[in-house]
């Protein structure tokens, strides 16, 4: 059991299982995009620590690079608007992988999808490391997952609370109260 803040976790993926699982991804991803040279996109901060071990895990040609999300609750019909900040890459006719830590409404995912489709991408697959199928509240899928979680807070391995926690290499569950 950990402390993070004012809240007790426990370990509820350990480190030896989660580097077996983003292992078999990285195959997956191999075998998917042998030709296609895909660019990586990892959306920071909760994703550096997947996006490592998942782009070590591939054996093809492949790039990395890094975002981050800024959110407006602006004028626009959605109300909810939202800019990648040090994009600098050419998406157009590039094979792109965006790499999440986890998928919980999608609502940010949502977002960032319209946006990499503007800028002309050949393709656009998701990778994320976890999703909430429960809480999920948009049309956003996963096309790699690394696992499915039940809708709890969960910290480590990059996630998390109110910004620690995200050096656990384990993945850890909140404790329920009582
Ligand atoms: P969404 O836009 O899919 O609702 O939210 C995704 C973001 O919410 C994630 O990138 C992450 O930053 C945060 N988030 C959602 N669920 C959790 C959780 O259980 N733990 C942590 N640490 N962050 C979460
Ligand atoms: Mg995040």
């Amino acid at each position: 059991m950990v402390k993070v803040h004012d809240k007790y976790f426990e370990p509820y993926l350990k480190e030896a299982t989660i580097r077996a699982r983003v292992g078999e991804i990285g195959a997956h991803i191999s075998a998917d995009y042998s030709d296609k040279k895909p660019l990586l996109i990892g959306i920071l901060n909760g994703s550096f620590v997947f996006a490592a071990d998942l782009f070590r895990s591939l054996t093809i040609d492949a790039e990395i690079s890094f975002i981050k999300l800024a959110s407006y609750k602006g004028t626009s019909t959605t109300g909810h608007v939202v800019t990648a900040i040090g994009l600098e890459e050419q998406l157009a006719g590039r094979h792109i992988i965006i790499v999440e830590d986890i998928i919980d409404t999608g609502k940010t995912l949502h977002s960032f999808l319209l946006e990499v489709h503007n800028r002309q991408a050949a393709s656009v697959a998701i990778a994320t490391f976890l999703t909430k199928p429960a809480a999920l509240r948009y049309d956003v899928k996963a096309d790699y997952c690394a696992f499915e979680i039940e809708d709890k807070f969960v910290v480590g391995y990059g996630l998390d609370y109110d910004g620690y926690g995200r050096n656990l290499p384990d993945l850890h569950m909140i404790r329920e109260e009582g």
